[in-house]
């Protein structure tokens, strides 16, 4: 199949939107990262998302919708308390678990009776999902496993000659997916997955915020993920990622003593002067560390990278979900030095 690079003009969305309508999927630009669009109601074309992507069966896919309103057309029931979140936080980076109707097929939720309900806020996503008149299945549109598109370029990289089309929308805002959420009361919810919409954001509106322990942590053998992709290694490119936890001179001295063919450091823009190993770096906050991870993690494959010692961030604020995604993509392991 030709790929087309279709650009954000109304003609072109146009074009993507027939195409989801028709059972194709589409490389849609967000403003977390690129998704893979179909149409969330019709099987057949959930399915060729799953096969593009080399995605596992029970691994859940966000439906994205052009109002929060919608929410009710493919839900059972929504508490009061997704109201008052979806009033402060949609259209944006947060994805509500809600308990779903027969309107979103198993295949879409990978056989869970819920359904991961998100509103983006990107005027591409929103105007296609607008035009087509489908609530739209999108998962990130990367090959499995492997970092999350940030641009049109990397998800043809991944998705050339798979998919019908990409819209090019320039490099996503935020960089990484967004906040995943169940709702556990009244006045409670448990983080699936961080994201922008951080912890202390969602306590403005509720009183408990829980972070789900395998945010942060590796699945024991038989236990059961509240979300089926914190199962899956996830985000890591060819190079082999370390965590390295502790002072800039100590990261120093661990990287000297372990330096050789292929290895790189990614450290922090403030780190840089004279840094004496080969390097990249991936910003000087948590936002700009969220903004530039993926693109960097695909950067340093180009380079040939064999062993990327990396800089762990704070997880706190955003960096809770760039910490969560650097544990993943280094298969949990952490050196504290
Ligand atoms: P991605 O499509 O790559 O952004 O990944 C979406 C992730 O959201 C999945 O891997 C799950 O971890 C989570 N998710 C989506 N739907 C649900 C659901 N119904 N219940 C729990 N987690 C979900
Ligand atoms: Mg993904």
């Amino acid at each position: 199949m030709d790929t087309v690079l279709l650009s954000d003009s109304e003609t072109d969305l146009l074009k993507a939107a027939e195409l989801i309508k028709s059972g194709e999927i589409v490389g849609i630009p967000t403003e977390t990262v690129y998704g893979l669009g179909a149409d969330a109601s019709n099987e057949e074309a959930v399915r060729k998302v799953f096969e593009a992507k080399g995605r596992p069966a029970d691994n859940p896919l966000i439906v994205h919708l052009a109002d929060f309103s919608q929410a009710e057309e493919f839900t059972a029931a929504i508490p009061a308390l997704a109201y008052r979140l979806a009033e402060r936080f949609c259209p944006g980076p947060l994805t509500m678990v809600l308990p779903k109707n027969d309107k979103i097929p198993m295949i879409t939720s990978g056989g869970l009776d819920t359904v991961g309900i998100r509103v983006p806020s990107h005027p591409v996503m929103h105007r296609i999902i607008q035009l087509s008149g489908r609530p739209i299945a999108a998962p990130s549109a990367n090959t499995s496993g492997y970092p999350s598109p940030t641009s049109a370029d990397h998800v043809m990289r991944d998705m050339d000659g798979k998919i019908a089309a990409v819209v090019d929308g320039g490099s996503s805002e935020f960089g990484v997916e967004s906040t995943v959420i169940s709702i556990e009361g009244d006045n409670s919810v448990r983080i699936l997955r961080p994201g922008c919409v951080t912890r202390e954001m969602l306590a403005e509106i509720c009183s408990e915020v829980v972070i789900d322990h395998a945010i942060l942590h590796e699945l024991e053998a038989g236990q059961k993920a509240a979300s089926p992709g914190m199962k899956y290694k996830h985000y890591s490119p060819r190079a082999d990622i370390v965590m390295v936890e502790g002072k800039l001179e100590d990261f120093i001295g661990f990287v000297g003593s372990h330096n050789g063919d292929g290895v790189y450091s990614l450290i922090f823009d403030t780190d840089r002067e004279n840094y004496p190993y080969r390097y990249m770096t991936y910003g000087k906050d948590s936002s700009q560390q969220a903004h530039q991870l993926f693109q960097r993690l695909r950067e340093l494959d180009d380079a040939g990278a064999k062993k990327v010692y990396v800089r762990a961030p704070s997880p706190e604020g955003v960096g809770l979900a760039v910490y969560n995604r650097l544990i993943r993509a280094a298969g949990f392991e952490v050196i504290r030095i």
